[in-house]
């Protein structure tokens, strides 16, 4: 390590060891159209992540731009604390069209990680208003990404992202997570039987009394490397909470929006969270803006003219922001004109058989995990044993290091390469991602000092 830091900027990067950061090509975006992003040297990249997941109908939408400059001229700011303004109305009404039936209010908040501590906060007094404060306790899946403030840290999974902060965390209860690759619940069994969600019956079973809500990312875990849950693995997790009499959340932060082929991951399986997580995708991508959706049932708790402290307490202050809500109720107009779920579908088609073809008989790709534009590829040392490299060889990062040499940007989760394009993305630019990566892994593979 260099004894003066070098310095690219004065930006102390988010998620980034910013050593490694100072010792590597730097990338500057300057502008971005559809699909590309345009670096500042005049490169254009195809956007193979949508931006970390949030650009849904591609950048510099004209219907999107159109309605933020719209909104920038009448009005920019003003608070939802115990005042209104019509595009946050407009859009919880809107919202309501499109998100799983029974979900009813919304809570405003500025991004996914804030808006997932509302809803633990609002599962925790829901049980504390309704008279039974012991149930405090959430359970969460054992691989799961909630975002990075305390309390969403908390649930997330024990590993690298919460262990310097663990003096600062609650402790939830955990489930595994539904990951037939390298499955602890059902590993010798050669087919799912959803082990992993039952393991929930028998937590309940024995401390139910003292749960609020169990918290699931649904279908997909995103950020754990795209674990695609088995069919009725949703469906099942319900069945056990309504059993036991325990709220559902449901983080659709990653998957909403379209990403699954469906509008929300929940669609896939029918089901309705009594409280339900938006944030990425939510404003097409433009602003940050995220929601907490609940029931009726939850939000009825909270509604007492003679007890203040049935309130929630909590808000943002830019929570439900104007020009954010503006873009939202732009994005979703797209959405209900054009058929948008339908082209997911038709793409994520083939896209599965262009990744069958690159990678089925890679030897050093273990697993491709898809639901709708959302995808996983595994690569592992030994495709055999499922071994994977050393950390230190930094696969998936060489892997799409060497991917923008073919003008694609990708950006893996350890040795899983992550592909999210925008919604938008059209066949021959599924092709050209496809390929990049292919050659990006291929040029990462060649330069291994463990295979050299
Ligand atoms: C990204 C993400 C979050 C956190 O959202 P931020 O806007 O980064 O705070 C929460 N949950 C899931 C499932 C996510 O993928």
């Amino acid at each position: 390590m260099p004894s003066q830091p070098p310095r690219h900027s004065a930006i102390w990067h988010p998620f980034t060891q910013m050593a490694r950061f100072d010792a590597e090509p730097k990338l500057v975006i300057e502008r971005a159209h559809g699909t590309r992003l345009v670096a500042k040297d005049g490169k254009e990249y195809l956007d193979g992540v949508a931006s970390l997941w949030t650009i849904v109908h591609g950048h510099g939408e004209p219907r999107i731009v159109e309605a933020i400059k719209r909104q920038a001229e009448r009005l920019q700011h003003s608070t939802l604390l115990g005042v209104s303004h019509t595009p946050a109305m407009e859009l919880a009404e809107r919202l309501l069209q499109h998100v799983p039936k029974g979900l009813r209010w919304s809570f405003f908040s500025s991004d996914g990680a804030s808006a997932v501590e509302v809803a633990l906060k609002m599962a925790v007094q829901y049980w504390g208003n309704a008279g039974l404060p012991e149930r405090t306790r959430i359970v969460s899946l054992d691989m799961a990404y909630h975002g990075d403030t305390l309390g969403a840290s908390s649930v997330g999974a024990d590993g690298i992202f919460r262990k310097p902060y663990e003096s600062l965390l609650v402790e939830p209860l955990r489930i595994p997570s539904p990951h037939r690759y390298r499955c602890s619940a059902c590993a010798a069994r050669t087919a799912c039987d959803l082990t992993c969600a039952t393991a929930l019956e028998r937590l309940l079973a024995e401390r139910g009394k003292e749960v609020a809500a169990v918290i699931v990312e649904p279908r997909v875990q995103g950020a754990a490397g795209i674990i695609v849950a088995p069919e009725g693995h949703l469906k099942r997790l319900r069945e056990i909470c309504d059993r036991h009499d325990v709220l559902l959340i449901a983080d659709e932060v990653a998957t909403g929006f379209g990403k699954t082929g469906a509008m929300f991951a929940c669609d896939l399986e029918g089901v309705t969270p009594d409280i339900m997580v938006l944030g990425k995708g939510i404003t097409g991508g433009y602003l940050p803006l995220s929601a907490t959706l609940a029931t009726e049932k939850v939000y009825r708790a909270f509604y007492d003219a003679g007890h203040y402290e049935k309130t929630l307490f909590h808000g943002h202050t830019y929570a439900g922001n104007p020009i954010a809500c503006a873009a939202a109720l732009a994005s979703l107009d797209i959405f209900e004109k054009e058929p948008v779920i339908e082209r997911v579908r038709a793409r994520a088609e083939r896209l599965r058989r262009l990744l069958g073809a690159a990678f089925a008989e890679h030897p050093n790709v273990g697993e491709v995990r898809q639901q709708g534009l959302m995808v996983g590829i595994e690569l592992v040392a030994d495709r055999a044993t499922k071994r994977s490299f050393p950390a230190a060889e930094r696969m998936g990062w060489r892997s799409c290091l060497a991917a923008r040499e073919k003008g694609v940007f990708v950006r893996p989760l350890g040795d899983v390469i992550i592909l999210m394009p925008p919604l938008c993305i059209s066949e021959a630019e599924l092709d050209e991602l496809v390929g990049a990566v292919s050659y990006g892994i291929g040029r990462a593979l060649r330069s291994s000092p463990g295979l050299g």
